[in-house]
Parts: structure tokens; sequence; C-alpha cells
């Protein structure tokens, strides 16, 4: 190897990044001109740079993709999980509504007599005789309103005993199978109206058990 290619090809990585002063730069081109060798190795330290960096751009695009799918994969287990508690919340609030939803209130005329009462009464244990039956008085319906109203207790005033607007009424608990027969069936005198929980959209009838009752 000749002085000179030695000391160009010392040269050949300053002269590549450009930071080759002025005349170091003059003797590696013109040397280049004339010798094949250090033109060969110069060539191939430029192939080898482009690789390098294609290879890099590879790599940048792997990465790319591998976080797209990433977050992809983290909006679909999101996704999973928000569907997840719906559906959870769904089956909790119709498992409740079910439990709940064989009771019956027999809304009473202000005038009925007890012997109409026994009949109601009689009645319901024909159609389930484990039926839990209870009567609650006029003065009973108001003293629940009160309680359900405690904070805006104004609102009932004016409505003590002799102009109390609740009916009275009994209670039924039930399956709710038998709730539905009770429902059509009792029609006595001293029925005013019939309320077969059953009835009762479940998301409102959940509503109103969580924000009015508590
Ligand atoms: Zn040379």
């Amino acid at each position: 190897m000749k002085k000179e290619c030695e000391i160009v090809q010392d040269l050949l990585f300053g002269y590549k990044d450009e930071t080759l002063h002025m005349a170091s730069k003059e003797l590696v081109e013109n040397h280049l001109k004339t010798c094949e060798e250090c033109k060969k190795i110069f060539n191939n330290m430029q192939k080898d740079e482009l690789d390098n960096n294609k290879q890099e751009g590879e790599i940048d695009y792997l990465k790319k993709v591998k976080n797209k799918i990433s977050k992809k994969n983290k909006l679909i287990i999101i996704i999973g999980i928000i569907l997840t508690i719906i559906i959870l919340l769904n089956i909790g609030i119709f498992i409740y509504y079910y439990k709940e939803a064989g009771k019956v209130e027999i809304y009473l005329d202000d005038n009925i007599t007890q012997e109409q009462i026994d009949n109601i009464k009689n009645s319901i244990s024909n159609i389930d005789e484990k039926a839990k039956i209870e009567y609650y008085s006029k003065e009973d319906s108001l003293n629940q309103m009160k309680e359900k109203f405690k904070d805006n207790q104004n609102l009932l005033s004016g409505y003590e005993s002799e102009n109390n607007p609740l009916p009275a009424f009994l209670a039924v608990d039930t399956t709710v199978e038998n709730a539905r027969k009770i429902e059509t069936a009792i029609s006595l005198p001293g029925v005013k109206k019939i309320q077969n929980i059953l009835d009762i959209n479940p998301y409102l009838f959940i509503f109103s058990k969580v924000v009015i009752n508590n």
C-alpha cells in the first residue's frame, strides 16, 4: 500500500462527514480521482451508511406499526371493559327487579268496609296462600310520603288527616307469576286501583328505588 493511500484512507471518514479542512479535502478528492482502490473503499463506506439509514428507517417503521397495534389493542380492551360493566349492571338491575317484582299494591276506596278488606285478603290467599299481605291505612300512606320527602316538609303541609289525599292500600309480597294472577283476578268492591310492580319499567323502578328512597 502506498503511503498516500494510507493517509487518504485515514481521512476518508472525515471526508465523508465533511469535517475536513480545505487542504485535506482537496488531497482526498484528487487521490480518489486516480486511485481505484481508495475509491472502492470510499464507495463501500457510502454504501454501508446508506444501508444503515435504510435499516434504521425500517426499524422506525416497525416501531410505529407496533405502537399502532398496541393503541388499537388498548382501545379494544377499554371498550371490552365498558361493555362488560354495562352488561353486569343490566344483569344486576334485572335480578333485583325480578326479585322485587312480585309485589302488588292494591289501593283501597276511602269508604271501604272491614268485610270488603277481608274479602280481598281471602282472594289473594286463594291465589297464593304464602303471600304476605300488609295493610297500610291512609295515615300510614301519608306518613310514608312524609318520610320520603322529609327534607321538603312544606311540600306536604295542608294534607293532614281529613285533607289526606292518599289512599289506604294492601301491600302484597308474592311471586312474579302470582303477582300477575292477583292483578287480573282481583276486581272486588272497594278496590280503587292495582299497581303491579312488574308493569313498571325496570330502569325507572331501580331509579326510583335508588334516587327517591335514599
Ligand atoms: Zn489510494
